[in-house]
């Protein structure tokens, strides 16, 4: 596949901006080049452009090379990039899944792109063929998520390898909740596809939502071209220190995401014993599907209690659902005895 062949035009022939950072990248004692102040706050330094020593730490944990690893400002940021970068406004389309993560569509419109969805199977699986049909000549990407958000599963890894070598497009594998569903993960497979973009994150797992780091990762030619048009110094130098001290103790994540796991069960079980909790959806995630008898007025009354859930009742296949992130032990005692006090 020629990746060259699938960006827009104006991408593929653009010079991106080069910074004093990009033009010197040795080591020297006097740095006058940037138009910094030069006073030593900690913080007067513009962060290093490329997060050389963030990527040094995730390539060690993840098993994956330096060069395969773009860094953004959340997810959010590589999903927008990779829509400026393969989509031709108000031409080209991309495909999705539905029900799934809401950014893609708002990023699709954003760039005035159209969406196609393809809706997931009663068992919140692809139906390949279909999604399959939704393609057309102006399909740059298909994005899937697994697992998959609101939905709480894992798709199945034969689908999503089926969809990737159907597809002559970028097809991107959204992995924000990969941590929970251990051995799920399509990233030692990353190699074999040039087309292939893996998104990951700091915001669930790592318990960094507040610092903005979000992973893209794929081949070195997608990489590059994110690179050249992210803003040059995306990441800043705050979220690059908190990101390495937290890198050096991988062990507390998997001790979190350890717990986090035996609460969602815990919780899964009790709530399903509920009479007015129809289905505890099976979960790869930090979070649980709940199908109720009245999702909005459960949704009201946990909210006048103080406690706000995600009410995705008007979500297709989602009728009279709520998503409930797993919190510590305390949060969902009270939650569950809010949910008792109704009876
Ligand atoms: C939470 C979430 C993300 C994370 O987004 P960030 O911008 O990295 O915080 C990405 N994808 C899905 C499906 C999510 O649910």
């Amino acid at each position: 596949m020629d990746i060259k062949q699938l960006l827009r035009k104006n991408i593929a022939n653009l010079t991106p901006y080069s910074s004093a950072r990009d033009e010197f990248t040795g080591s020297a004692s006097v740095f006058i080049d940037a138009n910094e102040n030069p006073i030593q706050t900690g913080l007067n330094r513009y962060p290093d452009p490329y997060q050389a020593e963030v990527k040094k730490r995730i390539a060690d944990i993840k098993g994956v090379s330096v060069p395969n690893i773009f860094l953004g400002n959340g997810s959010d940021e590589p999903i927008d990039l990779l829509f400026r970068a393969f989509c031709e406004p108000a031409v080209d389309n991309i495909v999705s899944i539905n029900p799934t993560y809401g950014m893609y569509k708002v990023c699709a419109e954003i760039n005035n792109v159209e969406i196609h969805y393809s809706t997931l199977t009663s068992e919140f699986q692809m139906d390949v063929d279909d999604l399959l049909s939704k393609v057309n000549a102006q399909t740059k990407m298909i994005f899937i998520c697994s697992p998959n958000n609101p939905t709480g599963n894992c798709l199945k890894r034969e689908d999503m390898l089926r969809v990737i070598e159907s597809f002559h497009g970028i097809v991107v594998i959204d992995e924000a909740y990969i941590d929970f569903a251990p051995g799920q993960s399509l990233l030692a497979e990353l190699k074999k596809f040039e087309n292939v973009v893996i998104l990951q994150t700091f915001s669930k797992a790592w318990g960094l939502a507040g610092i903005r780091l979000g992973m893209a990762f794929a081949s070195e030619e997608i990489v590059t071209v994110l690179n050249s048009i992210k803003y040059p110094y995306n990441i800043n130098v705050l979220t690059q220190q908190k990101a390495l001290e937290v890198l050096k103790d991988p062990e507390k994540t998997t001790q979190w995401v350890a717990s986090s796991l035996q609460d969602r069960e815990a919780l899964g079980s009790k709530l399903a014993k509920l009479p007015f909790v129809e289905t505890v959806y099976p979960s790869d995630a930090n979070f649980l599907l709940v199908k109720m008898s009245d999702a909005d007025g459960i949704f009201n009354y946990l909210m006048e209690e103080g406690i706000i859930v995600r009410n995705r009742s008007s979500v297709i296949l989602c009728d009279n659902c709520l998503r409930i992130t797993i919190g510590t032990p305390e949060e969902n005692e009270t939650l569950f005895t809010a949910l008792r006090n109704l009876l």
